[in-house]
């Protein structure tokens, strides 16, 4: 079929051990989602769980053991880096009850939610959407997928961002107030979810700031660490 333009090419993310690339869809992100992030945000700390999202072509994907460049955004003079499991989905549905969830799942990965912590604060303050805060160019870095089946302990692996080899943010999935299964439950209540489609869960306590020259290393247990460099 004939464009006006040439197409975007497909945004995609590497798939360890494997040639083949994992196609992204769509970005899905779920707010406050670990209790000690939710107070230091000023929430309760429960609360029903909360979506947004980023644009696909935001992804910046990591190549195993290479250090990737992220340029520091525009607008902004608090750019804040938020470590989070990332759930890569593998066949679509509606309706998918958290029993059935795990059929969907693809894999897994190490993702930064970077935040223009500035920005959304502005827009929440306001009662405005959170866009520019959250889904701005290269705000999704993330990590080569692990199929699922090779990494069974996923649940309640160890979650660790360092900074300039600083401990920044350290907890545990089991933390999750919303594991992944009830994440898909309520998630593909609201869309249909397609393969292709990512789903960065939440983040730890320990949020913060970085600045240009900064070397971010995020890692999950038994999953590819990454490496950020900001520029
Ligand atoms: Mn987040």
């Amino acid at each position: 079929m004939p464009y006006v333009f040439a197409p975007s090419p497909q945004v995609s993310v590497p798939v360890a051990g494997r040639s083949e690339r994992f196609p992204v869809h769509r970005i899905y992100c779920v707010g406050r989602n670990y209790v000690e992030h939710a107070l230091e945000m000023g929430g309760t700390g429960r609360e029903a769980p909360f979506f947004f999202m980023k644009p696909a072509d935001a992804v910046l994907a990591a190549e195993p053991g290479v250090a990737v460049a992220m340029p520091y955004p525009t607008l902004t003079s608090n750019l804040h880096h938020e470590i989070e499991l990332v759930v890569a989905i593998g066949i679509g549905g509606s309706h998918i009850k958290a029993a059935d969830a795990a059929s969907h799942i693809f894999g897994y990965a190490v993702g930064l939610d970077m935040t223009r912590r500035d920005l959304q604060n502005d827009m929440k303050k306001q009662g405005r959407p959170w866009s520019i805060g959250k889904g701005f160019d290269h705000s999704a870095p993330i990590g080569a997928i692990t199929p699922a089946a090779q990494v069974p302990g996923i649940a309640c692996a160890a979650i660790h961002l360092q900074v300039n080899g600083q401990d920044r943010q350290h907890s545990t999935i089991a933390k999750l107030i919303w594991n992944v299964a009830e994440t898909i439950e309520q998630l593909s209540a609201a869309w249909t979810l397609q393969p292709g489609d990512l789903i960065f869960t939440g983040t730890p306590e320990g949020v913060g700031a970085v600045v240009r020259g900064d070397t971010l290393a995020g890692s999950i247990d038994g999953l590819q660490s990454i490496q950020i460099h900001i520029e």
